[in-house]
């Protein structure tokens, strides 16, 4: 397969990057090889572009520049997210509400908190995979230290009701994170107006480098407010206000904040082609495919993500069959794809174990193309056939 005609509709697992954004790294890794942390004159020109790149991706979500904290993931910001405020937080409570359709880099720290003794709510989504807000203000005690539910889900794509989750967490002063990694540059998020206290985010999900994501970490009032509420999981020299100790990636991130400087310049009408495109995915396969299904909302949902289910198939038998045809897509998330377990989100939705398996994630980008989408929509149908023909579970 020629890789420059492959069909890439696997954005939700990573994106390609931007070449825009590849030149911008190459510039930054050859010109600006300080570290910030430098008196020298390479030293500072170094921490310029820091503060500059802080400077353009907390604009992105209207956040303030200095609560923007460079991490080396998406993982690793939930991982301090979470693990932080609990350390931070344990004199004064053990309660952690979660979803059941969490990020395993959010689900997972807190499987460790409760081995440490930390209480955690895991509250159940609707079958759209929304949350109802009435059920976090309902499992709040006077020992919730932490709310943490995502933005938009990476599997099923459904946007979650992150501002009445932000009212009830603002009125019951309990600390709100949430995981917006495949939300921030897709849409438009306000961190103000969302009360979103914490928020994680990372480079690679909107077309700028892998090993770079960014932890939002709202200063609560005072000078230095997030050590009130928030301590690091790592310790080393002052970095990012000793909230996360390493030489700072000025390459990474000057090429993470030329992503978020695109994706905002982009983003109305990539949201207006994307959703278009999208919709026109779900409504040519439901209507020529039978016993096919849409698994999450119909119109709460991220502009580049379809999620289909196929009866009587499996889901990773059409991964591989679409692959043979060039064209990249998923059965779910990247990370739980080569385990034989079915989908936590799916099951959360209520899918049977069967049902779960016989899913498929697409989802688009910016170099999406129409021609590509119906290339996609040609070859999918008949693949659909030929497995159910040799499927043991068709009637
Ligand atoms: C990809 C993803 C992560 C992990 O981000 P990495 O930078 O790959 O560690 C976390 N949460 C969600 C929702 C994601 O889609």
């Amino acid at each position: 397969m020629n890789a420059s005609k492959y069909i890439y509709l696997d954005y939700a697992a990573t994106t390609p990057m931007d070449p825009r954004v590849i030149e911008e790294f190459n510039k930054q890794m050859k010109e600006n090889y300080g570290n910030s942390s430098s008196l020298h004159a390479v030293g500072q020109k170094s921490a310029k572009t820091l503060i500059k790149s802080r400077e353009t991706i907390a604009s992105l979500i209207n956040a303030e520049r200095n609560d923007i904290f460079f991490t080396s993931s998406g993982t690793e910001s939930d991982n301090i997210a979470i693990l932080g405020v609990a350390r931070k937080n344990k004199s004064r409570g053990n309660h952690i509400i979660i979803s059941n359709i969490e990020h395993h880099a959010v689900e997972n720290p807190c499987k460790q908190l409760e081995k440490q003794g930390f209480k955690v709510t895991i509250l159940e989504v609707d079958h759209f995979g929304l949350i109802d807000p009435k059920e976090i203000e309902g499992s709040i005690t006077d020992d919730t230290i932490l709310i943490s539910i995502m933005f938009a889900n990476n599997e099923i794509g459904t946007i979650q009701p992150i501002k009445e989750i932000g009212e009830i967490a603002k009125k019951h002063d309990i600390i709100f994170h949430t995981d917006a990694v495949q939300a921030f540059g897709k849409i438009p998020l306000d961190v103000n107006e969302l009360n979103i206290d914490l928020l994680s985010a990372s480079a690679h999900k909107l077309y700028g480098p892998k090993g770079v994501g960014m932890l939002y970490i709202r200063n609560k009032g005072v000078r230095d407010g997030w050590g009130k509420y928030i301590e690091p999981i790592m310790y080393g020299g002052g970095h990012e206000r000793e909230m996360r100790p390493s030489t700072i990636n000025i390459p990474g991130i000057s090429a993470f904040a030329k992503a978020v400087e695109l994706v905002k310049g982009e983003m109305p009408i990539e949201i207006a082609r994307q959703t278009k495109l999208r919709d026109k995915i779900i409504s040519y396969l439901l209507d020529n495919i039978s016993d096919s299904y849409l698994n999450g909302h119909p119109t709460q949902r991220l502009p580049n993500n379809v999620n289909m289910g196929f009866k009587f198939i499996e889901g990773e038998s059409i991964v591989l069959d679409l692959d043979l045809e060039g064209i990249g897509t998923s059965t779910g998330s990247a990370c739980s794809s080569k385990s034989l377990d079915p989908s936590h989100v799916l099951l959360a939705i209520g899918l049977t174990p069967q049902d779960a398996h016989g899913s498929l994630r697409v989802s688009i980008g910016r170099f999406t193309t129409e021609d590509e989408v119906e290339y996609f929509l040609q070859k999918l149908p008949p693949i659909i056939e030929r497995l159910r023909k040799m499927s043991p579970l068709t009637k």
